[in-house]
């Protein structure tokens, strides 16, 4: 069994949140889940994860849910960063008030969390932190300015992460997944729809799994597969890496 740990993961009132919560739970970490939507209280408990509430669009907020995690377990070794949001719109019309926000919460969350989260690896000269990227941090998409920017500079903040960390202890990865089966896919599923002027079988089909080897959607489960191998102690030779989970779309 793998050693037990404390994690912190962000975002976790449903999607891949919920199953990288689930899937620690089950190894025996102690984990706090940070998000916005109070729904996430019940979601935690059944895993058996304690919960924060915290709008991490709020530098503060991010502190204040890294000193929940430091006094309720006195340590913390794992981050997760995966608290994202999507908002599908072109550049010529794109708010900057929506640009900001995606900013703040998938980019400067987690630089904030990760500082706020170091001198407890540090001290302890164990940390691994998993970011939750995406095929946008790899390739973009029309429509999605905000979020392909945000996705590309967390691998930056990734390799910059695992290089202060290398003779600390402490990993840095960040993960790429494609279309995951989530609530935030089924809300794109509707929005590109409208974009693009198709049913929503269609925009899956055509849209989603257009560059697609593997023709289906992921599921969370097999994200938090990963997530869990890259928190392990197997994984501290893996650092400053973006592993493709995209079914193949970044082949071609
Ligand atoms: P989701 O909508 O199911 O989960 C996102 C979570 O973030 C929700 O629990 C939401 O409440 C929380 N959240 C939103 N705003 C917040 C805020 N201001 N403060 C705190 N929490 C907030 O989405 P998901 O698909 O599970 O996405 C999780 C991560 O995975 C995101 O970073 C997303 O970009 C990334 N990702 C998703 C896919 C996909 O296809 N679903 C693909 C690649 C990457």
């Amino acid at each position: 069994a793998a050693k037990p740990r404390v994690a912190l993961v962000t975002g976790t009132s449903s999607g891949i949140g919920e199953a990288v919560v689930r899937h620690f739970c089950e190894q025996g970490h102690q984990v706090l889940a940070v998000d916005f939507n109070p729904a996430g209280e019940e979601v935690a408990e059944r895993a058996g994860a304690a919960f924060h509430q915290a709008d991490l669009t709020n530098g503060d907020a991010c502190r204040a849910a890294v000193q929940d995690a430091l006094q309720r377990f006195g340590h913390l070794d794992i981050l997760v960063n995966n608290a994202g949001i999507q908002h599908v719109s072109p550049i010529e019309t794109f708010p900057e008030e929506k640009w900001r926000h995606i900013i703040d919460l998938m980019l400067t969350a987690p630089f904030l969390l990760t500082q706020a989260a170091w001198p407890s690896m540090r001290e302890n000269g164990w940390g691994r932190i998993v970011n939750i990227a995406s095929v946008h941090a790899q390739v973009a998409s029309p429509g999605k300015a905000a979020y392909v920017s945000a996705k590309h500079g967390m691998i930056g903040l990734t390799k910059t992460a695992a290089l202060e960390g290398g003779d600390q202890g402490i990993t840095a990865n960040a993960l790429c997944p494609a279309y995951v089966k989530t609530p935030l896919v089924d809300n794109q599923i509707a929005d590109q729809a409208r974009m693009h002027g198709m049913d929503e079988q269609e925009v899956i089909e055509q849209v989603m799994l257009k560059n697609a080897a593997v023709k289906r959607l992921i599921d969370p489960d097999e994200v938090a597969a990963l997530v869990g191998y890259l928190a392990s102690d197997a994984a501290g030779a893996v650092t400053g890496a973006s592993w493709n989970i995209d079914l193949g779309w970044t082949a071609q």
